[in-house]
């Protein structure tokens, strides 16, 4: 198999509403908060690192974060001011190349094998970047520098919050003598289920089987897997990254108030959420359509700070994001639909929990 060699960066903004919340709010920093709309549906969109202390996560129910940590501080949203330091990182990270693969508004491949400052070692772009973004947004990122995407992003995590971790091509197989099957990118439950099976807990564990008895117990997967085993990754950064979103809508038999509708939640969640499963996509963003019975489309979407991990995030999303529709008792509406973005492939990215 041919080798690229390539030095890619993975960068990724720590606890990234989280953090623009605090850098306005130095007072709360070292407590618990979350980024989430009060509300009885409410939903947490992030948390920062000291709430996750006591085990919350973005897409937990607000009533669940508050029995877990009743002295948590919630702080609301703001999507604009996100996406405007979004924009920012990304001007940031032009500075060094044009090849950007964006993975959400806080996270992107980098490659900068060619650099348009000629700086000799990846790992000082990777400062140069994270000392702008400092700099520019008073926001910290960490940064995984390794000769392809897959390391890149295990690396990123790897000393987070704000820290750089190098994964040099003489140092990979030392690296993954350590690292553990569940945390690969693309592991799902399913496949982990089998994966404890066949009594496999290490990547190491992977090496003696051959590409066809992986590929006989793990389908196409089973490719990647005997690949990543030997810490190869030929994926190129894609900088022309469609945005796409899958979504499932229903027109209504008659015409119903706002407080009907959401009868029709679960069922249109499962269908988008199997259709993106089938294809191995994870996503953050969450967008409910209604449209009145005058044919007024409204929608309403929300972001997380990581991915969507089951069906159940997804349905508590839509019904807050219904709350989040004009409250007016008149109102009569003829079709909803649900639908997912900022998606991505798992067996690409993986998942964003912390490693070790
Ligand atoms: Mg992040």
């Amino acid at each position: 198999m041919s080798h690229i060699v390539r030095k890619i960066i993975h960068i990724d903004m720590d606890a990234f509403f989280a953090s623009v919340e605090l850098r306005d709010r130095p007072d709360l920093r070292e407590q618990p908060v979350v980024v989430a709309w009060e509300g009885a549906r409410s939903v947490v969109c992030a948390a920062s690192y000291p709430a996750r202390k006591f085990g919350l996560r973005s897409a937990m129910p607000l009533s669940v974060a508050k029995r877990l940590c009743p002295h948590v501080v919630c702080l609301p949203p703001r999507f604009p001011e996100y996406q405007q330091v979004s924009r920012h990182i990304h001007h940031i990270f032009a500075r060094h190349t044009e090849l950007i693969e964006p993975l959400s508004l806080d996270e992107a491949y980098l490659d900068v094998t060619h650099n348009k400052q000629n700086l000799p070692y990846a790992c000082e772009v990777a400062s140069h970047i994270r000392a702008d973004i400092l700099a520019e947004t008073g926001l910290t990122a960490s940064a995984g520098i390794a000769p392809n995407k897959f390391l890149a992003k295990i690396a990123s995590d790897w000393r987070k919050p704000n820290g750089q971790t190098t994964i040099a091509p003489q140092q990979i197989s030392a690296f993954l003598q350590h690292l553990p099957l569940s945390k690969i990118p693309g592991v799902g439950e399913k496949t982990q289920l089998k994966m404890q099976q066949l009594g496999l807990t290490m990547l190491t564990d992977v090496l003696p089987l051959s590409r066809g008895e992986l590929v006989l117990h793990f389908g196409k997967y089973g490719h990647r897997l005997y690949d990543l085993a030997r810490g190869i990754d030929d994926r190129s950064v894609n900088p022309s990254r469609e945005h796409q979103q899958i979504s499932s809508e229903t027109t209504l038999s008659h015409d119903a108030y706002l407080d009907d509708i959401s009868v029709y939640v679960p069922e249109l969640c499962q269908e988008v959420w199997d259709s993106a499963a089938k294809r191995r996509y994870a996503a953050r963003t969450v967008t409910v359509k209604l449209k009145t019975a005058d044919f007024h489309t409204l929608t309403r979407s929300l972001s997380f700070s990581s991915d969507l991990l089951q069906v159940s995030d997804f349905q508590a999303a839509c019904l807050q994001l219904l709350q989040r529709m004009p409250q007016d008792a008149a109102l009569r509406f003829r079709l909803i639909g649900v639908g997912l973005s900022q998606l991505h492939r798992t067996d690409e990215e993986g998942h964003q929990y912390s490693m070790w």
